[in-house]
């Protein structure tokens, strides 16, 4: 990344940070920021270091214009390391709906009416506890499941302790798991 875009993210962090609960027009953020491009610097704002960025995709009472930090706390990072090319594959692969409720962008965010949610690309298993970017790790989820997920983040089942917690279970649901797998694996 050039200095010049450093230069503007910062400057546009700053003013936000400064500005937290405020509404700021689209106007006062380029001339801040002092570049044309600052959406795109919004964007790294809030998925990389998870400022809580909200604009009229977000926010049933702001103007396209508009956008406001709704806080100062920081959400986890999402969509670390996705190219725009890829992200758009991943959104068209799952047809533009969150894959675990089938909301879309701009539908009601089910925790709150005044909210809408937007389409992010999640990483299954999160990138710290070894996930990749390969595309069968990456599925598209609304902001609300996302943000519900990463609130109950089970803890990692390690093989170990599931094979024990198999064991404990009746033949027939055993017998259901080892039928499963082995249409899973038992080909190769
Ligand atoms: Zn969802």
């Amino acid at each position: 990344m050039t200095k010049e875009k450093v230069g503007a993210r910062a400057k546009i962090r700053a003013f936000l940070e400064a500005n937290v609960g405020k509404i700021v027009t689209t106007q006062q953020i380029s001339e801040v920021a002092g570049i044309r491009d600052y959406q795109r610097r919004i964007r790294e704002l809030r998925n990389e270091e998870g400022m809580q960025i909200h604009s009229y995709k977000d926010s049933m009472d702001l103007k396209p214009s508009e956008y406001v930090l709704v806080s100062l706390e920081r959400l986890p990072a999402i969509e670390r390391g996705i190219s725009s090319r890829l992200r758009m594959e991943i959104l068209e692969r799952n047809g533009f709906t969150c894959q675990l409720c089938g909301r879309t962008g701009g539908d009601a965010d089910p925790c709150d009416p005044t909210r809408k949610v937007r389409l992010v690309i999640d990483h299954e298993i999160p990138i710290e506890q070894g996930g990749t970017n390969d595309r069968s790790n990456l599925r598209v989820l609304c902001t609300a499941c996302n943000q519900a997920r990463a609130n109950i983040q089970p803890p990692t089942e390690t093989a170990k302790n599931l094979i024990a917690r198999i064991r404990k279970q009746s033949r027939s649901v055993q017998k259901e798991v080892y039928e499963a797998l082995r249409r899973t694996f038992g080909d190769q």
